[in-house]
């Protein structure tokens, strides 16, 4: 038998399939094997099996042997893999690797063994003890000891009653050593609560919509707070009742063990989560119980989209929206694509539920393409929370200097006394923003990147964000000598600072990417608040999300307007999206809910929506906008980056990408709302220099992206990076 073999070496060189023969080991279609290379061994996977080969028998080598007995991959998971190849242009090698558990690749981690000692058989207490030595007093006990028990760890029988009696009880014949698989399981601590919860009509509809039509993908478009989750539970119950398995895709890691929560408290072990966030020992577990069938339902970031389930009924992505599901890193690909995509292989269906939904998903659920299904309203009818606008420019202009406006101050106060709980959410980790001399203006930037750098309290150091870059804090400005250094902007950890003065006995949380970095760190913030530790949780984007706490009635909005002025066409759909979000983590239980929104520009339209919580009027004028400044859904934007740590060398590649592109765009202008070249808004990260050509280009036409990136791929050399970005999440 001959083999087709990706393998796992990502330069671009070896992007290429390799043949070997079975060496007379039982191989499968997504076995990973271990196989001759050069002069090395290296780690493949099987993506073909034939009884024939067009080279030469004796240049062809055997593998050296099968990694596991189970194969690690699915037909399905090989072909998945061709898209993704398809559609983000990277080499299969490359694809592969999202395939599986990092670790497993890399052979570090193993299925976890304990060993036990179980009693013979034929076990007899007095005849052993009449066998024995009489003075072997740790012989005795043990034999005793197992007598009473099925099972003892041969650990623990080593340390209690010795190695070497432990060696000749075995030896005599009265026990056996039994290996028996430990199951790694993240999350132990997770309560199970069951609540029996009955479907309010909408609700029910909903699911009837999802279960009926004979559509691929369903939008189910639900304000915050009207019962999503419930209809999700729903649905997983549906599949799993008819044998089928099902993903659940949130947008961040943190929101995973509160979902994991209800699901356990449903379906039991039958849910398994993946993410990044898992010991090794645990992801490896988790992927296998999913791979072995063990575990039927996946849950996990985007990354899950890949969990090795077979026989799939059904997706979920919960809040489809969210910029988490487009990869920032290659491979670049798009999560609702590849959930399609197996949704359609298995005659599954794809659920995307959101309450700001994508502009381009509610445009294919307005057009039919997509099932619609609708809650409008909040369970209970619950109001929506009443969402007062603060104009910081008036507080400025009073002398106020605090990040907290007037009136978000009062009603803070007026929350805490009430015993209720506040989320305080500004999209700024650290201290300050920046560091600025007061003297000479200068901004602290970072030696690698072109970006200046942000001021961390608890490290008493300056990141950079970009590249991770630590370095010491500045006693003077390092241009003019000054001492006179001015922190510009507000961070969270500034804020909590500030709320510390003002409330000194309120006890205050921050969640950010800084203390969220332990194992289960997310976890551990959440169920404090959510457990009523703490009066005041102060946090980024992390926070906006899906999480449900009964007890918070306010949430203050310290800078709406960050995301507004970047000059990304999706900013304002970021905007009232994360508003929104925000916005809805209030009032979700008895007490009605209040918005504090502080904002530099009080009188923009999409705050103003935002406010309403007007969607559809959002979606309307968004849209009008798009086509008529040719924008996606109705272009696809495409950037050629060219990156080189030798600015001139970069320079010199994108001066050739230029011509060549400038030759397919003279040929095919009608195909084009945009040709340009230039240098990339960050011009210099992590030591490389940045240039770019950006294309506005008609949607959907995969053979002018082939042809744009054949161009441009050609310059990609050992100095020059040249990746091609359709629709990316931001052109940074
Ligand atoms: P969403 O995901 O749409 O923001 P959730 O699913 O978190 O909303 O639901 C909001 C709250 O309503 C939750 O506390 C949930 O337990 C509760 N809930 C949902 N459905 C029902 C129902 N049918 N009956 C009673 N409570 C419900
Ligand atoms: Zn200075
Ligand atoms: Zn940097």
């Amino acid at each position: 038998m001959f083999l087709r073999v990706i393998v796992d070496i990502t330069h671009s060189e070896v992007d290429k399939i390799f043949e070997y023969t079975d060496g007379g080991y039982q191989v499968f279609l997504g076995s990973r094997v271990v196989v001759p290379f050069g002069s090395k061994k290296i780690e493949g996977i099987v993506i073909g099996q034939s009884e024939k080969s067009e080279y030469p028998i004796e240049k062809i080598k055997p593998i050296l042997g099968v990694l596991e007995e189970t194969p690690a991959l699915t037909k399905e998971c090989i072909e998945l893999m061709e898209k993704v190849v398809g559609d983000c242009y990277v080499s299969r090698a490359t694809a592969l690797r999202l395939f599986l558990p990092t670790e497993m690749r890399k052979g570090k981690v193993k299925a976890k063994f304990t060993e036990y000692l179980v009693k013979s058989d034929d076990f007899d207490l007095d005849k052993a003890l009449g066998e024995i030595n009489k003075r072997a007093k740790n012989q005795k006990d043990l034999l005793l000891y197992l007598s009473e028990t099925d099972k003892v760890k041969v650990s623990y029988a080593n340390e209690q009653f010795s190695r070497e009696a432990v060696k000749s009880i075995l030896s005599r014949g009265y026990c056996n050593v039994v290996c028996e698989r430990v199951v790694r399981s993240p999350y132990k601590d997770l309560a199970e609560i069951k609540k029996a919860v009955t479907l309010t009509p909408k609700q029910q509809l909903a699911v009837s919509k999802i279960k009926n039509t004979d559509k691929l993908v369903t939008l189910l478009y639900g304000v915050t707070g009207s019962g999503k989750t419930e209809v999700y539970l729903n649905l997983i119950y549906d599949a799993i009742s008819r044998d089928k398995t099902a993903i659940m895709l949130v947008p961040e890691i943190a929101l995973t063990p509160q979902m994991l929560k209800q699901l356990r408290a449903r379906f039991g072990d039958t849910a398994a989560i993946l993410h990044s966030g898992l010991s090794a020992g645990e992801r490896f577990d988790e992927w296998w119980r999913l791979r072995n069938g063990e575990a039927r339902i996946a849950i996990g970031a985007r990354s899950a989209i890949f969990a090795p389930l077979e026989n799939l009924g059904l997706i979920i992505i919960d809040e489809e929206h969210d910029g988490s599901y487009t990869s920032e890193s290659s491979p670049r690909y798009s999560t609702i694509e590849l959930a399609k995509f197996r949704a359609d292989y298995n005659d599954a269906k794809l659920v995307l539920g959101s309450a700001t939904p994508s502009i381009e998903s509610f445009m294919l659920a307005e057009s039919g393409e997509y099932e619609l299904a609708c809650l409008p309203d909040r369970i209970n009818k619950r109001p929506l929370p009443e969402v007062e606008i603060a104009d910081m420019r008036l507080e400025v202009r009073r002398g106020n200097n605090t990040p907290f406006s007037s009136v978000l101050k009062s009603e803070l106060s007026d929350c805490l006394s009430k015993g209720n709980q506040a989320i305080i959410f500004l999209n700024q980790r650290g201290y300050s923003k920046t560091v600025v001399c007061t003297e000479c203006g200068h901004v602290q930037k970072c030696e690698n990147c072109d970006v200046s750098l942000t001021y961390h309290m608890e490290d008493d150091a300056l990141l950079c964000h970009y590249c991770g870059a630590k370095y010491k804090m500045i006693k003077a400005c390092t241009e003019c000598g000054s001492p006179y250094i001015r922190y510009g902007g507000t961070g969270t950890e500034r804020v909590v600072q500030e709320l510390k003065k003002l409330y000194p006995s309120a006890k205050i949380l921050r969640m950010d990417r800084d203390t969220t970095q332990t194992k289960e760190g997310h976890f551990k913030i959440l169920s404090e608040f959510s457990s009523r530790g703490a009066d005041i949780l102060v946090g980024t984007q992390m926070i906006a999300k899906g999480h449900d706490f009964p007890f918070v009635t306010l949430v203050g909005i310290l800078d709406a307007d960050m995301s507004l002025h970047f000059s990304d066409y999706r900013s304002a759909e970021r905007t009232f999206q994360l508003l929104t979000q925000v916005a809805g983590r209030s009032g979700r239980a008895e007490e009605s809910g209040k918005v504090v929104l502080q904002t530099y520009s009080p009188e923009n339209p999409v705050l103003m929506q935002a406010v309403k919580y007007d969607y559809e009027d959002f979606y309307k004028r968004e849209l009008s906008v798009r086509k008529a400044t040719g924008f996606p859904p109705f272009t696809d934007i495409v950037r050629v980056l060219i990156k080189s740590a030798d600015d001139e060398v970069a320079l010199n590649a994108t001066k050739s990408i230029y011509t060549e592109l400038d030759a397919l765009y003279k040929a095919n202008r009608e195909k084009f709302r945009f040709f340009g070249c230039m240098k990339a808004p960050l011009k210099r990260l992590q030591n490389m220099f940045r240039y770019q050509v950006l294309m506005r280009v008609t949607a959907s036409d995969k053979p002018l992206l082939d042809q744009i990136f054949s161009r441009s791929d050609k310059y990609r050399t050992r100095t020059v990076s040249v990746t091609m970005e359709i629709n990316p999440n931001n052109l940074t």
